[in-house]
């Protein structure tokens, strides 16, 4: 018996009741603890363990006797990632030194209050957005003087090329929470370049000259330490912050990924953002999949590019096939990365009784995927037949359309 179930029969017999389970959550913790074991192989943990962990990761704790070799870590939460807490809200980020496979793209995950703000600023990489929850207000200019400013919601995205600058902003009533991809695994989202700090460490003659102003103008500069992600009033409405004058920005740093009409089959749905839609975000393309209880985001791989993963809702497993006999098999909830290495061939199972919905996203101006099915449809049976030796129906089930969620 595990100390939470100790504890909660000790409650109820001293409040003289009988123990009755509340929820899931106690079900499973009055659960027998998973052991390492199967038939003929390993044996129990009689501990120390971390027990909510290994109940978290039934294939690592009892990998698939397919699995095989030594791939690295392709996993990495947010829930065990550094903290930053600001006065506006806060951030934390996975990057090349918590996922260390991923040496082409990093995420930060920050959450604005009402009124907090993302100090303006600007990067190297390019950022590619997705909203998680809330309304935010996003403002930008581009090179040749065009202005940008747009609120933003649940399942919309933003994209600011390398060295344009921006901020965001939560709005009423409860600010915003919402994930970023950038395409540098080195990036460092507290290594930005930030307004307030360029004016802290410019000569006051030279901004005097500048902006042609005298110097006291600049006597009340924050210390940048001060700004960064930190509270202020929440904005008036978006056209009381157009800019009079001002030429928009033509194609848009923002898109509405949830507009977008999905592939859909009878498992799942899956919504592809590249190029083709969303013409800014040339370095990023990107795909939302849904999975319903029972089905499977079909065996496939990707021809351009790795795979950077944000598990947004519900539990997942992933088995990634390596070539050299190597496998291995990760397990997912919300808030988790995941990574697939280039080419790589991989499935995602939905393994909880709730809809699972992540996100694949590219270094890449296009998304493209090849489906085991569909190119075992298209080449010749008798080829096929003479590698796999299926049966008649196998043969006949195999799909010269592609289906993304099965089952179809
Ligand atoms: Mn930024
Ligand atoms: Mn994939």
């Amino acid at each position: 018996m595990d100390e939470v179930t100790r504890r909660a029969m000790l409650a109820a017999t001293a409040a003289g009741g009988v123990l009755t389970l509340a929820s899931a959550a106690d079900a499973q913790s009055a659960a027998p603890p998973p052991q390492p074991l199967r038939p003929g192989y390993g044996g129990t943990d009689p501990g120390p363990r971390n027990l909510e962990r290994d109940r978290q990761n039934p294939d690592l704790l009892v990998p698939p006797p397919t699995d095989h070799g030594t791939l690295p870590n392709l996993r990495f939460s947010f829930s065990d990632a550094h903290m930053r807490e600001e006065t506006g809200g806060w951030t934390r980020q996975v990057t090349v030194r918590e996922l260390g496979i991923s040496k082409d793209l990093a995420g930060v995950n920050m959450r604005l209050n009402a009124g907090g703000i993302r100090e303006l600023h600007w990067h190297k990489a390019a950022e590619w957005a997705y909203m998680l929850y809330g309304t935010a207000r996003i403002t930008a200019i581009d090179a040749q003087g065009h202005n940008f400013v747009d609120d933003v919601g649940v399942g919309d995205l933003w994209y600011f090329p390398p060295g344009v600058p921006h901020s965001i902003q939560g709005l009423n009533p409860d600010g915003c929470e919402f994930l970023l991809v950038f395409d540098d695994g080195d990036f460092d989202e507290d290594n930005t370049f930030l307004l307030s700090d360029w004016f802290k460490h410019t000569p006051n003659e030279v901004l005097s000259k500048n902006f042609g102003v005298p110097g006291s103008s600049f006597a009340h500069l924050p210390d940048p330490s001060e700004l960064y992600i930190f509270a202020a009033p929440v904005p008036g409405p978006l056209e009381s912050d157009k800019i009079a004058g001002a030429t928009p920005v033509s194609s848009g740093f923002s898109h509405k990924m949830l507009a977008q009409q999905p592939i859909r089959t009878k498992s799942g749905s899956v919504r592809i953002t590249d190029t083709s839609v969303f013409a800014v975000s040339k370095t990023i393309s990107a795909a939302l999949v849904e999975v319903l209880p029972g089905g499977l985001r079909e065996l496939h791989w990707h021809p351009n590019n790795n795979e950077w993963q944000y598990y947004i809702e519900g539990q997942a497993r992933m088995g990634v096939f390596a070539a050299s006999g190597q496998a291995r098999t990760f397990d997912f909830q919300a808030g988790d990365v995941g990574y697939v290495p280039f080419a790589m061939g991989h499935y995602i199972e939905n393994t909880g009784s709730m809809p699972l919905r992540f996100l694949e996203v590219f270094k890449s101006s296009y998304y493209a995927d090849v489906s085991l099915n569909q190119w075992l449809a298209l080449t010749p049976p008798e080829l096929v037949s003479a590698h796999l030796r299926l049966d008649v129906q196998a043969m006949a089930a195999l799909r010269k359309e592609k289906f993304p969620i099965v089952p179809v």
